[in-house]
């Protein structure tokens, strides 16, 4: 195996790749004192990845510093994506396009019959007047880049039409391909890894393990990669939101390769250091369940803190359950990436409070 080249080389080769400033950093890291007391398991952290201060916030924003800089570079005028209705993804992407002079186009997946509620993202994204084009999906998945590829071709076609530059980048911005050619944003998620480790440092804190929801799968893969280069024995969690486990450590362990390639790091073997928790996903991607809903009351209740229905709130779902089930160690110390996500939790109003009730 090749020598470790540390934290600080890792940093300069990360701070040497385009970057445009987007966000406040480093992101609060604080202690979960009365979840810790509450659950009386590990000790408990929170990292504020959700007070990153573009447009309410989140993972997508750190991977966006990255991305809108590659769109930049490459002459583009325009940046084209896709997701589902209430995609954070698309919000920060359109946010970010904005303040950068893009024009912002969304592909946006919707799964009823029925026109959509202007709620949530959806309704920050018209406010942002992105150029928005809904198309029908099924309930309860997430759409792959096979089922969008027609409807990108389409819309950049159109673009190009129009004499526009468009830039196409994958959902989550997470698996490299179409106009982003490396894996951006795991690559900012290495640096986020190194941020925590410095705060961690001066906090004089050993973190055992770090749990954060896999989507597209940049983020954990990032971290797992920023986790391993610098050395620790840090173990990076994935709690999934819509994919199996099998599936996510391919994707992640994938992404995880592609990035260390990239920062010219040693490879490992990326599946079997890829720890993928899918038991939470339950009905499916964006589907609310009672253990969702009272996760959400009891952070809020006890710490002040919102987190989403989708993503952090089935996370600390999971987080919360591994805990009581003895996964970790009392002398464990479990931080907890709030990604963002916090808009989608509005038009899940019903459900929530029915949950709650
Ligand atoms: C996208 C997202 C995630 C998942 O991040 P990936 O890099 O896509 O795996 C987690 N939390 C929130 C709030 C998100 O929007």
């Amino acid at each position: 195996m090749e020598p470790k080249p540390g934290l600080e080389s890792i940093k300069r080769i990360i701070l040497s790749f385009p970057r445009k400033e987007l966000i406040h950093l480093p992101t609060p890291l604080r202690r979960l004192n009365r979840l810790t007391e509450e659950l009386k398991g590990p000790d408990l952290w929170i990292k504020r990845d959700d007070l990153t201060g573009l447009a309410f916030g989140g993972n997508k924003s750190r991977k966006l510093e990255f991305i809108i800089a590659d769109a930049l570079n490459k002459g583009c005028d325009s940046i084209v994506t896709w997701a589902s209705l209430q995609s954070n993804w698309c919000l920060q992407t359109a946010a970010a396009a904005r303040r950068f002079g893009l024009r912002p186009v969304l592909v946006l997946f919707h799964t009823s019959e029925v026109a959509p509620e202007i709620d949530g993202n959806f309704f920050l994204d018209h406010i942002l007047g992105a150029d928005i084009r809904i198309r029908r999906a099924e309930k309860g998945k997430v759409i792959g880049l096979k089922e969008v590829e027609p409807t990108l071709d389409e819309v950049s076609g159109e673009l190009r039409r129009q004499g526009q530059k468009p830039y196409v980048v994958s959902v989550g911005g997470s698996v490299p391909g179409l106009s982003m050619d490396k894996p951006l944003g795991a690559i900012s998620y290495v640096l986020a890894f190194i941020e925590l480790l410095e705060q961690s440092f001066s906090f004089g804190l050993k973190i055992s393990h770090l749990v954060t929801a896999t989507g597209s799968g940049a983020t954990q893969a990032g971290l797992a990669v920023g986790a391993r280069a610098t050395g620790g024995d840090v173990r990076v969690i994935g709690i999934s939101v819509s994919d199996k486990k099998e599936s996510f450590a391919r994707i992640v362990g994938t992404i995880a390769d592609q990035t260390e390639r990239e920062l010219g790091l040693a490879s490992f073997r990326p599946e079997k250091d890829i720890l993928v928790f899918d038991e939470y996903i339950r009905d499916g991607y964006g589907i609310v369940n009672r253990e969702v809903a009272e996760a959400i009351r009891l952070i809020f209740s006890l710490e002040g803190i919102v987190l989403d229905p989708v993503y952090t709130g089935k996370a600390m779902a999971g987080l919360i359950d591994l805990v009581r089930q003895g996964y970790f160690k009392k002398e464990d110390t479990v931080v907890f990436f709030h990604t963002g996500g916090t808009p989608a939790l509005f038009p899940h109003r019903r459900t929530i409070l029915d949950f709650l009730k």
